[in-house]
């Protein structure tokens, strides 16, 4: 089976992940176990015969070494659940074979085109065989093109008897709510190292990413009449509208790329008593992540001094480090990467800062080096989502050569 008819039965299951749920519920909707479970039985069909689900909808496998030399353990990860930022059910995916350049109809009855102009990437995609969505819902090839990938990975390896160490698959839910790797039972899992497949173009391959947090402010105001306000009114919309004037204008998502870091206002809320501004903060260097922190702290006390103490309460969280850092110390396992690209005919290999997380930073600082590889997926978390069949047969040859038993 190649991976692409894998995926095809892959996007029936909706197995969107939900935000709102409580933290203590794993998966966050139900529908990723009964994905999960299906996983179980096609891996035990291709041989995996651990293969088993635990109770937070996880799911591990292995493969035991079949040659007799000494190979580090490897693990390859996917995870299940997509984005909701596009609704995840009822997909209809369908395939425009040999792609000729020109404008996609998604859906003539909704006038649904994506067209070379908007999407430059599909100038890379000619003469390919893309499954692209009607135009309604995402496609799911986050991640679930990484998990056909390791799938049919793991079948090759198995049925063309290719020498190799062991190897151990795990699928993880709620990646898009950023809880992934929460319950991952790293211990267990028993990797040296690990790969996510979850990225875009199969030249790119990642292992640096963002430092994140979440910064709250709450400012807290007093109203009076209208009419009877003056030296009396902190209006806490005005003064939330103040503290973020005070961030730097151009360094926000619009006007960043690359290593540049941003602040993003990405919601506020509130009225003249209490108004509430959330952001995120993301940069690559720690130095320049904790200098941001810094910063936003010292606007505050600004104006606490200005406007009268509490008058600001700014609360910051950590949410990930950039894992280049750890990746540093193991970089045999980049060019474990490279050495697959290149046998396998990639050309212009790309390591690519990630403007983002992933698992496998988190994975990482856990202590499990994991840099993350390409799916061949594009346009992810959105109705334009599609992938290139050919790209996923690449991805998985890349795998299936990451895994072969080296000298
Ligand atoms: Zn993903």
């Amino acid at each position: 089976m190649r991976a692409y008819e894998r995926l095809l039965n892959y996007v029936k299951y909706d197995t969107t992940s939900y935000e709102n749920a409580p933290e203590s519920v794993c998966p966050s909707t139900e529908s990723q176990k009964v994905f999960a479970g299906y996983l179980v039985n096609e891996m035990k069909s291709v041989g995996i015969a651990d293969a088993r689900m635990d109770e937070y909808g996880y799911v591990y496998g292995s493969i035991p070494s079949n040659c007799g030399s000494r190979q580090p353990v490897i693990g390859l990860i996917s995870h299940m659940d997509t984005s909701s930022s596009a609704s995840g059910a009822n997909i209809h995916p369908h395939i425009v074979k040999n792609y000729d350049g020109g404008s996609i109809v998604l859906n003539a009855e909704k006038h649904i085109v994506m067209s070379p102009e908007e999407y430059g990437v599909l100038g890379d995609c000619k003469g390919m065989d893309l499954i692209v969505t009607d135009g309604t819902t995402l496609l799911g090839a986050d991640d679930k093109a990484g998990i056909a990938e390791i799938m049919t990975a793991a079948e090759t390896l198995q049925k063309q008897n290719i020498p190799h160490g062991k190897i151990v698959v795990a699928f993880t839910p709620d990646e898009e709510i950023g809880r992934g790797t929460d319950r991952f039972n790293i211990k267990n899992f028993g990797a040296d190292f690990a790969y996510t497949v979850d990225g875009g173009d199969v030249r790119h391959y990642e292992y640096e990413n963002f430092n994140a947090a979440s910064a709250k402010l709450t400012v807290n105001g007093v109203c009076t009449h209208p009419g009877d306000g003056k030296n009396k009114m902190k209006n806490a919309i005005l003064f939330g509208m103040e503290f973020n004037s005070m961030l730097p204008p151009a360094e926000t998502p619009a006007h960043t790329e690359g290593r540049d870091g941003f602040y993003h206002l990405l919601h506020m809320e509130g009225c003249e008593e209490k108004a509430v501004l959330k952001y995120i903060i993301r940069d690559h260097s720690k130095e320049k992540f904790e200098a941001r922190k810094a910063y936003m702290k010292r606007a505050a006390d600004y104006l606490n001094a200005k406007y009268g103490s509490g008058t600001f309460e700014l609360d910051i969280k950590d949410s990930y480090y950039n894992m280049k850092p750890v990746i540093e110390q193991h970089m045999e396992i980049i060019s474990r990467v490279e050495k697959a690209m290149l046998k396998c005919g990639i050309k212009n290999l790309t390591p690519t800062p990630i403007r983002g997380g992933t698992d496998g930073a988190m994975l990482s600082l856990k202590g499990l080096p994991c840099p993350n590889l390409p799916t061949g997926g594009c346009n992810y978390h959105s109705r334009f989502e599609f992938i290139p069949v050919q790209a996923m047969d690449k991805v998985t040859d890349i795998l299936v050569a990451l895994a072969k038993e080296q000298q």
